[in-house]
């Protein structure tokens, strides 16, 4: 018997939690080499490995169709990949409660306008310094003046709750926290600091000595605003506060210090199509294969994704002792 009303699906895990968010790494080049995220000679993908813009469109059709909202595009830099914005027009049609990119924000000005028009709803935008040089030092091949028109491009494409994301490192970035903070509240927009996580050996710091906790970070805000905490639960590491006389809000994303996988709604899916169930553990199902064996049904991806939801592990376990517990890097996870 066949039925033409459609229901929707659900993914839920083994542990009761509801899967709505879905990161998709749209590439693994990036025109930038952050000294968390990369070493600075990168041997990127081989191009066949990488999966097709047409391809990333099935999974997002296929998510959607099982029930996800929410969608973000991150990479690498996603606006380094080539015709990305056919892939925005596309995934913009899926009717995503919330559709969003992290970006560093170097190409943003070419881009702005247009990613607003292709139904793209929100950005989230790197910067760890105010300071050109140090931008530079932390970026490798980043020019700080490019990011900053690119933040006032978006804005001016009528991009509203823009966020910024700062990776705050001791001795490397920690005194400029509260310029940071400034900086976004006088643009009304938020900010985000994140502690480092060890994915992948990177050669630049010590990750031990450069370890900066959330908690360390709010002191150093509180010396000057007052935080008060946003009653909003996010599904993943980020707790947001208000201050006194602002409508930025600041979020700390702490895969270190506070325990979130009880609430995690989230997986990823890497530039060559492994979904990761999880940002901390190895745990993946690889849907490349699928994808390519099957060109004109999306029944088998469907199949898989919700199968794959019996091996998202309960939670992960990041050390602050300089363990690299995951040999894959920041960009090949999608961040
Ligand atoms: N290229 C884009 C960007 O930089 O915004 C998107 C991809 S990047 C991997 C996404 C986010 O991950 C960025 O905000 C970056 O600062 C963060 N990130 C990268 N490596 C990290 C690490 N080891 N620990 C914590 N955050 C990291
Ligand atoms: Fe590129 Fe983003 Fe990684 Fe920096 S954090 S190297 S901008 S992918």
């Amino acid at each position: 018997m066949t039925s033409s009303v459609k229901t929707v699906e659900r993914l839920v895990d083994r542990f009761g939690r509801r899967v709505n968010y879905v990161r998709l790494s749209v590439t693994d080049r990036c025109d930038f080499r952050c000294v968390y995220c990369m070493t600075e000679k990168m041997t990127f993908l081989p191009r066949e490995q990488v999966l097709s813009l047409e391809e990333i469109g099935r999974i997002a059709s296929v998510f959607t169709d099982l029930g996800v909202e929410k969608i973000r595009l991150t990479g690498g830099e996603p606006l380094v990949r080539r015709d990305i914005v056919e892939l925005i027009d596309y995934i913009g049609t899926l009717g995503l409660k919330d559709f969003t990119m992290t970006t560093n924000g170097s190409q943003l000005s070419r881009y702005a306008q247009q990613l607003k028009k292709s139904g793209l709803h929100r950005l989230n935008i790197s910067v760890d310094s105010l300071d050109p040089d140090r931008f530079k030092r932390i970026t490798r091949l980043g020019s700080l003046s490019k990011v900053i028109d690119g933040i006032d491009a978006a804005q001016n494409a009528g991009f509203t709750r823009i966020k910024l994301n700062a990776v705050i490192m001791k001795g490397r970035n920690d005194d400029e926290i509260l310029d940071l903070v400034n900086f976004a509240r006088e643009r009304s927009i938020d900010i985000s600091f994140i502690e480092e996580m060890p994915l992948g050996h990177v050669s630049d710091h010590n990750r031990v000595e450069a370890f900066c906790s959330s908690d360390e970070v709010k002191k150093i805000i509180e010396t000057q605003y007052p935080l008060r905490p946003v009653a909003q639960k996010t599904g993943g590491p980020s707790r947001y506060f208000k201050m006194p006389g602002s409508n930025s809000q600041i979020g700390f994303i702490s895969p270190h210090s506070h325990n979130f996988c009880g609430d995690c709604n989230r997986v990823r899916v890497t530039a060559e199509g492994r979904l990761l169930l999880c940002l901390g553990n190895e745990h993946s199902v690889d849907l490349r294969p699928i994808l390519r064996d099957n060109p004109s049904s999306n029944e088998p991806l469907k199949e898989a994704i919700i199968d794959a939801m019996d091996l998202k592990p309960e939670r992960h376990y990041f050390t602050t002792d300089g363990d690299i517990q995951i040999v894959r890097f920041m960009n090949m996870t999608g961040g």
